[in-house]
């Protein structure tokens, strides 16, 4: 059922987990008073956040074409996500900060496992439903639903991390562990966050198109280009959740525009069949064109 949702219902779906995780997370760190646990608590209201940004971005994305934006607004994804990216890195300093606070004075702490296995419920629910963004994200070329299931991955990597050092603190009696764990958690948050900018950042640079994808498109055009003689300069960019190709068909001086133009119908609509969401542009030329490197017809 999972595998039919649109990404902006996926987008929605990410809201109501990270409500639920950081009701959970609260209530881990009241019952701890771990600052710990509060740094995770408070890195959970970035998804709330990033959750909301996300779904107006996809949304956003996903209308048609206007005057002003002729090739559509995919890229609003790339831009929410560098949103997502730096509210990650926003977290990061407030948690750092809030660490640094308690390494100089302690607070006392109730290690229970109650208050842990809570933290751990709600960990849980991170790594299923990054699970999920991560799969749709990957399908459907979503920046947005990437960007958002790979902060939730490293959400899952931080509990796991503090649990086991609270774990730790628990046994040994070492308080101070919990302001340095937190310490551990802001570093690893900031790496993260770095990594969804650069990315995110890369796309807007009209990066290409994934290297499968890339294949699937050559196949296509050399299946379906009959009657030319060669492809080349062949193209692609990344917008959000589109892809643009272009390139230039080689076809005999003599063949008639008619022709041509079917020739050119039937790959668009072999390269359609293979990648959703992608405008192929192409463009024609006679056959003292050829070049040396090109593709040819099957
Ligand atoms: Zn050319
Ligand atoms: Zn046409």
């Amino acid at each position: 059922m999972l595998l039919q949702n649109t990404p902006d219902r996926l987008a929605l779906g990410s809201l109501l987990v990270a409500l639920t995780v950081l009701a959970l997370k609260i209530t881990a760190w009241k019952m701890t008073g771990s600052v710990a646990l509060y740094s995770d608590a408070m890195e959970t209201v970035v998804n709330v956040a990033g959750a909301i940004i996300a779904w107006m971005a996809i949304r956003f994305a996903a209308r048609p074409p206007d005057a002003n934006h002729p090739f559509g607004h995919h890229k609003a994804e790339n831009f929410s996500a560098i949103a997502e990216g730096t509210l990650i890195v926003v977290a990061a300093i407030l948690i750092l900060q809030q660490a640094i606070a308690a390494l100089w004075e302690p607070e006392s702490l109730d290690l229970s496992v109650v208050g842990l296995s809570v933290n751990a419920a709600a960990a849980m629910a991170n790594l299923l439903w990054s699970r999920v963004l991560i799969g749709a994200g990957t399908r459907r070329r979503s920046p947005a639903l990437d960007a958002s299931g790979r902060h939730l991955m490293s959400d899952v990597w931080t509990s796991v991390g503090v649990l086991g050092g609270l774990g730790f603190a628990a046994l040994t009696g070492w308080g101070w562990l919990d302001p340095l764990m937190a310490v551990l958690v802001a570093f690893l948050i900031l790496r993260e966050g770095w990594k969804v900018i650069k990315s995110s950042a890369d796309d807007l640079m009209d990066s290409a198109a994934h290297s499968q994808d890339r294949e699937v498109i050559e196949n296509a055009v050399r299946a379906s280009s009959a009657g030319a003689l060669q492809i080349h300069d062949l193209r692609t960019r990344r917008a959000g959740q589109a892809v643009f190709v272009e390139f230039h068909l080689v076809v005999p001086r003599e063949m008639s525009v008619g022709a041509a133009h079917d020739i050119c119908d039937r790959i668009e609509a072999a390269i359609d069949e293979q990648i959703e969401q992608v405008r192929t542009t192409i463009h024609v030329e006679p056959d003292f064109h050829i070049k040396k490197h090109g593709l040819e017809p099957d």
